[in-house]
């Protein structure tokens, strides 16, 4: 669960990003969050993994109040937390597996554990044949399920997305999107900050709108609802 109570965010040079935002968030939901540049969607998610800290407001992540949380324990809390980024922010020098493992290995997971989890996502993600691979061998799509390997090895109950298709094209959008549906059956909760109005309108899911750092909608399988 994710909740969020009357939180406010304004960044150090005075720009107001968030202004004002109550949600609850329930364990197992897809939600994509829409709204034009700027509107405040990267500042909200990044208040769930504690990548920017709220002005005030509080919120709570699987019950815990992340304002209680010392920064020393971030790490923890992004343990149960995956994130993936528009530009996949692989690491160059280590292959598919170890780019996968790499944070397994962080928590000292047995070589025996490590293998058969990565191996096991990676089919999750119909990759196991470039385990050897470099992500400069891999396509665009490619790297991003790559990506989307690496944030769910240590089965979160979240996975946070910011503009997960925003550089690929239409056809691999849609194979992104289908590992997205695939890891929310398992019950993990999925929210999407996306300007992809075709597969917002057509996967339809819950829309949650930020304008101007409010939510302007919020609606159970909504539209994407604007131009662009
Ligand atoms: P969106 O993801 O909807 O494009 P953002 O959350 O990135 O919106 O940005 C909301 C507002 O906050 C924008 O005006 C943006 O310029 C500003 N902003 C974002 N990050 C920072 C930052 N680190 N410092 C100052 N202003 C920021
Ligand atoms: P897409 O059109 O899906 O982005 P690409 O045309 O980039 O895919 O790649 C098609 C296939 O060729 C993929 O399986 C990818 O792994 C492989 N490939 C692309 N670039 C390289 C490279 N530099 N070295 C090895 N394999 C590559």
């Amino acid at each position: 669960m994710i909740e969020m109570q009357d939180v406010y965010k304004t960044y150090p040079n005075g720009v107001i990003a968030l202004n004002g935002i109550s949600v609850r968030i329930k364990q197992g939901e897809f939600v994509y969050v829409v709204g034009p540049s700027g509107a405040g969607k990267s500042t909200f998610i990044k208040m769930m993994y504690r990548e920017e800290k709220p002005t005030s407001g509080k919120i709570m992540i699987n019950g815990v109040n992340l304002a209680n949380i010392k920064d020393s324990k971030v790490p923890l809390l992004r343990r149960n937390i995956g994130i993936v980024f528009q530009d996949f922010k692989l690491l160059p020098k280590l292959t598919v597996y170890e780019n996968v493992a790499f944070a397994l290995e962080v928590i000292e997971e047995s070589p025996k554990n490590i293998r058969k989890r990565v191996m096991e996502v990676l089919d999750l993600v119909r990759l196991k044949h470039k385990a050897r691979f470099y992500p400069n061998e891999l396509s665009g799509g490619e790297q991003q399920r790559v990506s989307i390997a690496r944030s769910i090895v240590n089965n979160p109950s979240i996975v946070i997305a910011d503009e997960p298709t925003g550089n690929l094209d239409p056809d691999t959008s849609w194979e992104i999107m289908d590992i997205f549906e695939r890891i929310n059956d398992r019950g993990t909760t999925i929210v999407m900050a996306t300007h992809n109005r075709e597969i917002v309108n057509t996967i339809r899911k819950r829309v949650i709108a930020i304008e101007r750092g409010k939510i302007a909608r919020d609606e159970v399988k909504g539209e994407y609802g604007y131009e662009t």
